[in-house]
């Protein structure tokens, strides 16, 4: 922030409190006003034209105030004239109340705060100078006779009869002033303070944002350089392994002569990584689409029933393999629904193939697909490795691969629940999941039948 900015602020702030202090005013008018009826309708002898007289004052210079400062222009000595004026206007009130005796004494000390927490410290000093004076100068020239004394109290003796009393209160007050300017001044001076340092935070928050806005640029920058970076390397890569990949079937498969079973095998691990290259390709390829929005949909109307059973005949070697238990419950009746097949396929796949690869041999898996009202649930149930209750926040990001499976050396590129999520998203849908390690896990998704997808 300028300083000219901080100055325009400190004035603005200063205005507003010198508004706010005439509100105060013409409410303590008021209270006064109320105060004086009831002592006056309790049969307390107060000189009302006095009184009146002197609120009248007070009144005007408060309108006279609130022109000046709705204007934001005011004599520099006007607000120091009301100080004067007010502690004048209390004294009179105190005299025509009973002087020694009024109950309005406490006005002073209200006068005191209040101008502390409306004006600055430097008015303190003048209040309790204007405000001490006036009362101590009332009491003598009442106790002396130079001014007649206001009997308020029927049938009571005044008590200036006490020079000890007067003295006592002449003291009590002036101390109470005091104390009452210096508490007010400081803790007025401490909230200045704080509100500066505040002023200050908050000018370094401001710094600090406009820094973070500039990283975070950036960063987008470079993260939108290496996703496309990610996009042309896999594109390069795609082409020489699928050529990879027909090559060494044709061998395999005797298509170029003959080969013995030794380099069978041989070819069929080169074959396998092969694959597992182009399955990481694959995987790259489509995060990078998504994170370009580049990831095309074709919804038509179809059954999630028929891509999870042509899924199932694509695994059931792989669950055959590892003599895993596998239990499918579809409920009848599920409709069609608009679909990306060949999307939705990709994400049910990958979900099917984690819960056969963190599986151990003879391990358990169920399949359940079932209607709630108007979503279609798929839950895939595993009594596999589970995931550890300490990574569970970060399974769906990208290269995610949880401390138990690394261990386990098995292959993954921690993409595949990454996608899954985005693809289920896309459909309108929502994925989630429960695991307990050691015990399994199971993926949840629902996809609600009647979403407007295009
Ligand atoms: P990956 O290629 O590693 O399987 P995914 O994105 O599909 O990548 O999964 C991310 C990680 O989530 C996995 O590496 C594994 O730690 C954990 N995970 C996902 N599914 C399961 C499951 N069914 N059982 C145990 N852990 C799982």
């Amino acid at each position: 922030m300028r300083v000219t900015e901080i100055i325009q602020l400190e004035q603005e702030e200063k205005r507003k409190r010198l508004i706010w202090s005439v509100t105060v005013r013409f409410v303590v008018i008021f209270i006064v006003l109320i105060l004086v009826l009831l002592g006056y309708v309790l049969g307390l002898r107060f000189e009302l034209p006095g009184i009146l007289t002197a609120v009248t004052i007070v009144f005007l210079y408060n309108i006279v105030s609130h022109y000046f400062y709705a204007q934001k222009h005011h004599p520099v000595f006007w607000p120091y004239l009301g100080i004067v004026l007010d502690m004048a206007v209390i004294t009179l009130v105190v005299h025509y109340t009973g002087g020694i005796a009024s109950v309005f004494l406490p006005l002073y000390l209200l006068q005191i705060v209040g101008t502390n927490v409306h004006f600055s410290k430097s008015a303190g000093p003048l209040n309790f100078l204007v405000g001490g004076g006036a009362f101590v100068g009332l009491l003598v020239a009442e106790y002396h006779g130079a001014i007649p004394v206001v009997q308020v109290w029927p049938g009571v003796t005044s008590m200036y009869n006490y020079p000890e009393l007067v003295i006592m209160v002449a003291f009590t007050m002036v101390l109470l002033m005091g104390v009452s300017t210096y508490r007010s001044g400081y803790v007025v001076s401490s909230l200045q303070k704080v509100e500066r340092k505040l002023a200050g935070v908050n000018d370094e928050l401001v710094e600090m944002n406009k820094s973070f806005i500039t990283a975070n640029k950036r960063l987008r920058e470079l993260d939108q350089l290496k996703t496309e970076f990610i996009s042309v390397a896999s594109h390069q890569l795609r082409t020489p392994l699928s050529a990879i990949k027909w090559v060494l079937k044709m061998i395999m498969d005797g298509d170029v002569g003959p080969i013995s079973k030794d380099q069978k095998d041989l070819l069929k691990k080169g074959y396998q990584s092969n694959e597992r290259m182009i399955s990481l390709i694959n995987d790259l390829l489509n995060v990078s689409r998504i994170e370009e929005e580049r990831f095309q949909y074709r919804f038509v109307d179809a059954s999630l029933i028929d891509i999870i059973d042509r899924l199932l005949d694509e695994t059931k070697m792989m669950m055959d393999k590892k003599s895993i238990f596998f239990e499918r419950k579809v409920e009848h009746h599920i409709p069609l629904m608009r679909l990306d097949p060949q999307k939705m396929h990709l994400a049910v796949q990958n979900l099917l193939d984690n819960a056969i690869k963190y599986t151990p041999n003879g391990g358990k898996i169920q399949l359940k697909v079932y209607r709630d009202k108007d979503d279609v649930v798929c839950t895939i149930q595993d009594s596999g490795v589970g995931i550890p209750d300490d990574q569970k926040d970060r399974v769906f990001s990208k290269f995610f691969r949880g401390d138990n499976v690394i261990r386990m050396q098995t292959q993954g590129t921690g993409l595949g629940l990454f996608i899954s999520r985005s693809i289920i998203e896309k459909h309108k849908g929502t994925i989630s999941f429960e695991s307990q390690e050691g015990k399994g896990t199971s993926f949840t998704f629902r996809v609600p039948i009647n979403a407007d997808r295009q």
